[in-house]
């Protein structure tokens, strides 16, 4: 998993984290490996788990991932679908 894609899932399927991932992911506290290994671990442990609860927002065109789960505008190729 990139680290793309494992913010995205930290970020907008927070409520799928365990208090204590979002705590470390807030603080920052107790990553011996560093913030971002941890996110790409937590968001490896969520799609494991909890994946048919992750709403992935490509794009239509260019199938890559979009910056939230609402957005209708691709920041790789500039497609739009308003
Ligand atoms: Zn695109």
């Amino acid at each position: 998993m990139d680290l793309e894609t494992a913010n995205y899932i930290v970020t907008y399927f927070d409520h799928l984290l365990t208090s204590d991932e979002r705590g470390a992911i807030q603080y920052q506290y107790f990553l011996p490996k560093g913030i971002n290994e941890y996110k790409i671990e937590v968001a490896q442990r969520v799609m494991a788990e909890s994946a048919e609860k992750v709403y992935f927002n490509n794009c239509k065109k260019c199938g890559r991932l979009t910056r939230r789960p609402q957005s209708k505008v691709c920041r790789h190729c500039g497609h739009h679908w308003y």
